[in-house]
């Protein structure tokens, strides 16, 4: 802000705000914003929201309104006096910055949007260790789930099921789980049907846990029955491109470099158009978070960056195969995050 000569920062992102105080809240509708100002910050929540700010001690001034009240009645009152407003223009609304506008006579001037994701890249010592934290969960409920796949359980059950581990070991999922069987694993991004489990189906498995706000996000693969030669060489074409993406990360190189290092593998061995998405995203509060690491992409690794490597492979009709972890990277290279058994799981031979 000092940077812009900026005297005001009212941002808005739900994500932002859980960044930079610690409260984890989602207003849906409702107005919900920080606004930061040389001599301090506040934070305006729905009155639904008070206690939860309470709760994680936020170090603000806390404002709430009820509904019937008008948010931007507070808002001016807290933004009195503000010439050079900044926003997160990708997130606010067209009609919340008209709002703002005339109902509380400030024009947005500046995005700060980027600033924040720019700080967001770099994670902290205590973030590593809630992803860490997120990603041991996630570790442990991968063996249990995986082992007990059977033929004639649909994929919605093993959703549910997936669901119910974590929630037994203390955490929530971090987004809706992907299970995928026999020829539905062709398609990267499926939400679980009721179609159930058959022999021979590969079973694709995309989840993780969340720990202090803070995603896990990995992806394993099991056979139902004896796996066939196809399915062995596919599966091991994937994870040799997988390890090779991880011997690839240091910092220095570029996201691209690592993209590569994991798509040469595969274009080795036949399957470069099927393996049709980038190698992994960066990963944090959010799901899908900076760098990503497509295909030429230019993005220098730092220490302190968290993101996935998930190579895949996919083949309409028969079915694919995605092996992800997470991982940091450190001075030497990158640390796993998450580290259950890379193998095909072989399930009710
Ligand atoms: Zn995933
Ligand atoms: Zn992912």
């Amino acid at each position: 802000m000092a940077r812009h000569d900026l005297d005001t920062a009212y941002i808005t992102r739900p994500v932002s705000i859980a960044y930079l105080t610690g409260v984890h809240a989602d207003p849906i509708e409702r107005l919900m914003a920080l606004v930061l100002r040389p001599d301090g910050a506040t934070l305006v929540v729905p009155a639904i929201e008070r206690e939860n700010a309470e709760r994680a001690g936020v170090e603000a001034d806390l404002v709430a309104w009820r509904d019937g009240e008008d948010p931007y009645a507070e808002v001016a009152r807290v933004m009195s006096g503000a010439h050079k407003v900044a926003v997160e223009k990708a997130h606010l609304t067209l009609a919340a910055a008209e709002a703002l506008g005339e109902k509380a006579d400030h024009v947005p001037a500046f995005d700060i949007g980027p600033q924040i994701l720019a700080m967001r890249r770099l994670k902290s010592a205590a973030e590593v260790g809630a992803l860490a934290e997120a990603g041991r969960i996630t570790d442990a409920v991968t063996e249990v789930v995986l082992t007990r796949l059977r033929a004639g359980q649909s994929e919605l059950e093993v959703g549910l099921a997936l669901g119910a581990a974590i929630g037994a070991a203390g955490a929530s999922l971090a987004f809706p789980s992907l299970v995928q069987s026999g020829p539905n694993s062709a398609l990267p991004h499926a939400l679980p049907s009721g179609r159930r489990l058959a022999r021979g189906d590969l079973v694709l498995l995309d989840f993780g846990a969340a720990s202090g706000g803070y995603l896990a996000d990995t992806t394993r693969m099991a056979v139902v029955g004896e796996p066939d030669p196809r399915q062995v060489e596919i599966h091991a074409l994937v994870l040799a491109a997988h390890d090779a993406a991880i011997a690839a990360v240091r910092p220095g190189v570029t996201t691209g470099a690592v993209d590569a290092a994991a798509r040469e593998v595969i274009t080795r061995g036949g399957h470069g158009a099927d393996f049709f998405h980038r190698t992994g995203h960066g990963l944090g509060l959010e799901a899908h978070e900076a760098p990503s690491l497509d295909p030429g992409s230019t993005t220098v690794l730092e220490e302190g960056m968290v993101f996935t490597i998930e190579p895949g492979v996919y083949l309409p009709g028969w079915g694919g195969v995605r092996i992800e972890d997470d991982v940091v990277v450190e001075a030497g290279g990158a640390r796993l995050l998450t580290a259950a058994a890379r193998s095909l799981f072989v399930v009710d031979r």
